[in-house]
């Protein structure tokens, strides 16, 4: 039977619960147990997809086609499991499922109520689809003490009463503050919190202390003994200087030991620390430097590209070299200051996006990369925006546009129903926003000899989408007469899922999104060619 852990914030947020819970599957993981890792999201929207990345960081997509949380992200990332749908809820999508079972009359002649049928809902999704794990993480979502929390603790409480109190282990993840001025460690804001976890009956099992000093023996056994937890189960995490030493860190303070404990298993492997030790070394130490640009809309957010920022940096560790990151707010980039702004880089990203702000300055941006031969990635929306540009300057289509930003007669990139039927446009039918896009994993077909193809080192891919508008394969033939390529197209040859140029050192758009896939152990190969390529240009 699987293992319950559940993971608590207390304090205050952004604590690295998403990270702490991430490590912890690794370790467990790498000492051979099979491991699920989960997010319940407090908020009520249905699902991240909807909300601004300014509001919530970016929206990731799992192979199945769920817009979650980033923290599935990170999971992926750490763990190498791959996430599903199943693996995120909300608050809003537990309402929407009891009120529509409440429409359709299952619960009749009943009051309908948050408990039982919300937390019932909530422990229906916690053992949802497990099959043959040994340990099933959740990470529970916000801090203890919030309204929003409360249904999540309570049916969290009443799984831990159903399955048994020796199978759920309750982690709970605080601050504990360095007071410069007395110079002291706090314990009491950890306490406080605990307190409150066990006013609604969950006495945590382990404590994981976020730290920016090392915590002494004292403060440890304050905590120890006013939270009633083993003095072994405090455990510290200072912060780190890289994300990739957050499993070295938890393992040196035995996490994945104190964990098995509880569940008095004896395990025999020990956790394989060495790819984390080599990265973290690498990143730590590399020399060699390359200055990329991501221009986009949300960069002042440094959440809002999470797995973009990662899957460069993933390209740096491929070629043993820093990336540093230039953002630049599109809205900002005067075209006219272009060149300026950009000397200083080897590299330029145009990342996804929506909405017409700020795309005359990413138009710019690419032309000027286009024309001066500097590597240039475009995804999603920064495809679309290089079919625009060159439609624009290279096929002389002035006025080329999406119809994203309005009805036009010169959209290269556009809703399928808008050149499906005989070539006559016709408006999209798509009024509901929410989960409505293309989403999760599509295969495409490269064309043999191309740039990607060779990159890729094979003719067949798979990769994670989200967007509603295509690139209206009609022009495809006046794009290669001039020398884009529409390398990589959708099996059924209807939609073109990657561009190139011919005459250029490195100039690739994808429609999809190659950032979720690339793991620090696993660096995408068109993040490492990007950054090979920066580098090379770096050197002229
Ligand atoms: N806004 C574009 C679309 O919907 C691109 C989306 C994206 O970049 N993820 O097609």
């Amino acid at each position: 039977m699987a293992r319950y852990i559940f993971v608590t914030g207390g304090v205050v947020s952004s604590l690295g619960k998403g990270l702490s819970s991430a490590s912890l599957a690794y370790l467990l993981q790498s000492r051979g147990y099979k491991v699920r890792i989960r997010k319940l999201d407090p908020y009520l929207n249905v699902d991240p997809g909807t909300m601004s990345p300014f509001q919530h960081g970016e929206v990731y997509v799992t192979n199945d086609g769920a817009e979650t949380d980033l923290d599935l992200g990170h999971y992926e990332r750490f763990s190498g499991i791959t996430a599903k749908q199943s693996d995120n809820i909300t608050t809003g999508k537990i309402y929407s499922d009891v009120l529509k079972r409440e429409r359709q009359g299952k619960y009749l002649g009943k009051t309908v109520q948050v408990i039982p049928h919300i937390t019932n809902r909530i422990k229906e999704f916690i053992k949802n689809d497990v099959v043959k794990e040994d340990f099933v993480i959740c990470e529970i979502g916000g801090t203890v003490g919030d309204i929003e929390s409360l249904p999540f603790l309570e049916a969290i409480r009443q799984f831990s009463n159903e399955i048994g109190r020796n199978n759920t282990l309750f982690i709970h993840l605080t601050l504990v503050p360095y007071m410069k001025a007395s110079d002291e460690i706090k314990t009491k804001p950890t306490q406080h919190s605990v307190k409150e976890l066990r006013s609604i009956g969950i006495q945590p099992d382990i404590i994981i202390c976020r730290s920016e000093r090392t915590i002494p023996i004292d403060q440890r056994k304050k905590i120890s003994l006013f939270c009633n937890v083993d003095i072994e189960d405090v455990i510290e995490t200072v912060d780190v200087k890289t994300i990739y030493e957050a499993p070295i860190s938890f393992n040196k303070e035995k996490l994945d030991k104190r964990v098995l404990k509880f569940f008095k298993i004896h395990s025999k492997k020990k956790a394989n620390l060495n790819p984390w030790k080599k990265i973290t070394k690498l990143v730590l130490n590399s020399r060699d430097q390359v200055n990329i640009a991501v221009i986009g809309k949300y960069v002042e957010l440094k959440d809002a590209y999470k797995s973009l920022d990662e899957a460069l940096t993933h390209g740096g560790i491929a070629n043993n070299l820093k990336v540093n990151l230039r953002r630049i707010e599109s809205d900002h980039l005067n075209p006219k200051q272009i060149k300026q702004k950009l000397n200083s880089v080897s590299g330029i990203l145009i990342p996804g996006g929506f909405g017409k702000r700020g795309t005359e300055g990413k138009i710019a941006a690419i032309n000027y990369a286009r024309i001066n031969k500097i590597p240039f990635f475009g995804i999603c929306f920064g495809m679309q925006m290089a079919i625009i540009e060159f439609a624009r300057n290279q096929l002389n289509i002035k006025k080329a546009t999406s119809s994203e930003f309005g009805p036009s007669k010169a959209s290269v990139v556009g809703l399928m129903s808008e050149w499906s039927k005989d070539g006559q446009l016709i408006k999209g039918t798509d009024k509901n926003l929410g989960g409505t896009m293309r989403l999760g994993s599509y295969e495409a077909r490269l064309k043999k000899d191309t740039k990607i193809s060779k990159i890729y080192k094979t003719l067949k891919i798979e990769e994670r989408h989200r967007h509603r508008y295509e690139v209206n394969i009609n022009f495809k033939e006046k794009f290669e007469n001039k020398g884009m390529i529409f390398s990589g197209l959708s099996p059924d040859k209807k939609l073109p899922e990657t561009i190139e140029l011919k005459d250029h050192p490195w100039f690739i758009g994808v429609q999809f999104h190659p950032e979720f896939k690339s793991r620090p152990l696993v660096p995408h190969p068109l993040f490492s060619s990007f950054i090979k390529a920066a580098k090379i240009n770096s050197k002229k």
